[in-house]
């Protein structure tokens, strides 16, 4: 059920038997029936970023973690010398996603965790004044991205108490920080795991996804120009009909009113709605038609 692995064998600090270390094509593939908007793209570029959490202290974190990959398509899960893994707050924690704790690799060092991975940031709730690149959440999930293409990418992130070291620091290219208030930075671990996965989905998603909302904003074929002017040339003559429009004194009304409905960018439907609203205002305003 579990790892075969266990806390008690990782704290020896043993590296794991070479057999144990499955190669990324031999890892759990994300779920097929994934939403819609997740392409084959996108599912293999989240599938090459793995989140390392390093000698974490409670369970539930990594749980919790587990979690917060799933949701957004990330499988791969990598723990170095955890306190207590497996355990029942991990699965608890995990809810539906304790496929992903399950396939966990646990490993004895850090060196291990990085195998083959060409592109290694680490996540830190303060900024650091070392020598090295710092990007913000954002930035930094669209680079690893960027190179995902190309191989391997891996996130770490640090224990509860006080996070990476200096020493596992330098085994990064670039820092990430999750910008914060400044004066309370630090983030619960598996939340700084979520908003990491969060960005990486949308950089992997690419730009142009986010179009559904837009879909009938699309679709609506907005009438032209000299329709347009047409119905101004209306609106015009029945506010001066009703008497809203003074031409003595005409100020800025049909400036405004043009800038209103082209803003709206009405399509055939609407502007037929308008102009018969306006023709019944101006008959109304005449009374009853005498027959001719
Ligand atoms: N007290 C520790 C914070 C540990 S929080 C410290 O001051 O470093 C546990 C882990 O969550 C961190 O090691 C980091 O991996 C992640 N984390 C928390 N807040 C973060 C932030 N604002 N930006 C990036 N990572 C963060």
């Amino acid at each position: 059920m579990m790892k075969k692995r266990t806390a008690e064998n990782t704290r020896s600090g043993q590296r794991p038997p070479q057999q144990d270390l499955r190669s990324p094509q031999q890892e759990p593939a994300l779920s097929q029936d994934g939403p819609q908007n997740e392409s084959p793209e996108t599912r293999d570029l989240l599938g090459r970023i793995r989140v390392v959490l390093i000698n974490t202290t409670h369970p539930g974190n990594i749980g919790a973690t587990a979690r917060a990959m799933k949701v957004m398509g990330l499988s791969r899960l990598h723990l170095v010398t955890p306190k207590k893994f497996p355990d029942a707050d991990a699965t608890a924690l995990a809810s539906g996603a304790d496929d992903l704790l399950q396939h966990a690799q646990v490993h004895g060092s850090l060196e291990s965790a990085l195998e083959n991975c060409g592109l290694v940031l680490g996540t830190s709730a303060r900024i650091r004044s070392l020598a090295m690149p710092q990007f913000n959440a954002r930035t930094a999930a669209q680079q690893a991205i960027a190179e995902a293409g190309k191989h391997e990418v891996a996130l770490l992130f640090g224990r509860e108490r006080y996070g990476l070291t200096n020493e596992e620091m330098q085994r990064c290219h670039w820092l990430v920080h999750i910008d914060a208030n400044p004066d309370y930075a630090s983030l619960n671990l598996a939340q700084a795991v979520q908003v990491l996965s969060y960005e990486l989905r949308m950089a992997a998603l690419g730009e142009g996804h986010d179009r559904s909302g837009l879909a009938g904003e699309l679709d609506r074929d907005p009438v032209d120009g000299v329709q347009m002017e047409r119905f101004f040339e209306h609106l015009e003559q029945t506010l001066l009909d009703i008497q809203f429009l003074n031409p003595a004194q005409p100020r800025k009304l049909m400036m405004r009113l043009r800038r209103l409905f082209n803003r709206a960018r009405p399509d055939q439907n609407e502007i037929n709605i308008l102009r018969g609203i306006l023709t019944a205002a101006g008959a109304h305003k005449r009374g009853p038609q005498s027959p001719a």
